[in-house]
Parts: C-alpha cells; sequence; structure tokens
C-alpha cells in the first residue's frame, strides 16, 4: 500500500485567472487542464513538474470545502495527494491503523481519478488525498 509517489500538491486560490499567470509565466509551466468539479464546488487548473501536478482550485461557491478553506485560513497549500494502485484498499487500511477517513470509500475527482480523503486530525494536521485509477 506504500504510494508510488506524490500525485499533486493540491492549492487553494481565490482566482485561477490570477493564479495562472503567475505559474505560466514565473515558473514557465503550462496550464494544460482546466476542470469543473461540481461535486466538490471546485474549478481546477492542472500543470504537471515531473511526475506530480500541481492542482490549483478555486472555490465555486462560498459554502464548499475550497471557500470555507479561503474564509477560515486564507489561500495556500489545501492538500497533499498520493498514488495509490488502489484507493479502497488505500483508505481500508488507514483505516485499520486507526486513521480517521473522510471518505470510507473512493469518489470521482478531477480527471475521472479515484479519490479518497484522510482527516487531517489523525495526520498531524495536513489534509491527505489518495489518488488513482
Ligand atoms: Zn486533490
Amino acid at each position: 500500500m506504500k504510494p508510488t509517489h506524490i500525485e499533486h500538491i493540491g492549492i487553494a486560490v481565490k482566482s485561477l485567472d490570477e493564479a495562472i499567470p503567475f505559474y505560466e509565466k514565473v515558473l514557465g509551466l503550462e496550464c494544460y487542464a482546466i476542470e469543473e468539479v461540481a461535486d466538490q464546488k471546485v474549478k481546477t487548473a492542472f500543470f504537471m513538474v515531473g511526475q506530480t501536478k500541481i492542482e490549483l482550485l478555486e472555490s465555486t461557491d462560498p459554502e464548499g470545502p475550497i471557500g470555507k478553506f479561503i474564509e477560515k485560513k486564507g489561500q495556500g497549500i489545501h492538500h497533499i495527494a498520493f498514488a495509490q494502485e488502489n484507493v479502497n484498499d488505500a483508505l481500508k487500511q488507514a483505516e485499520e491503523n486507526g486513521v480517521q477517513l473522510i471518505d470510507r470509500t473512493s469518489r470521482k475527482g478531477a480527471e475521472g481519478l479515484n479519490i479518497g480523503f484522510l482527516h487531517p486530525k489523525s495526520t498531524f494536521g495536513v489534509l491527505m488525498e489518495f489518488c488513482g485509477k
């Protein structure tokens, strides 16, 4: 159940239109996809850095998870996603190790991938996601 790599880092921003030019012009990365995930009330923008993606998250609803996050903590790193061969098996194993889960089974996230979150109470304050096909 060892993760193969960091699949992506999720970063909450107020505006994709404002943040994307920074990643493109200053960091020289290319935004290769913009996708709305209605379920999570976010619009996402993706950049590839080696094997790892940067996932910018803009809230589409102030009551959604990213809207609330920015309201409470401001813009910044929101979560880290570990690539897992089997997300459900990885979630189950985490639960067996006493970890509090946000998702007991995987759901569909951006790019059609299976995702599941671990509760930051159980992970030393970091919202962690397992992510895979
Ligand atoms: Zn994510």
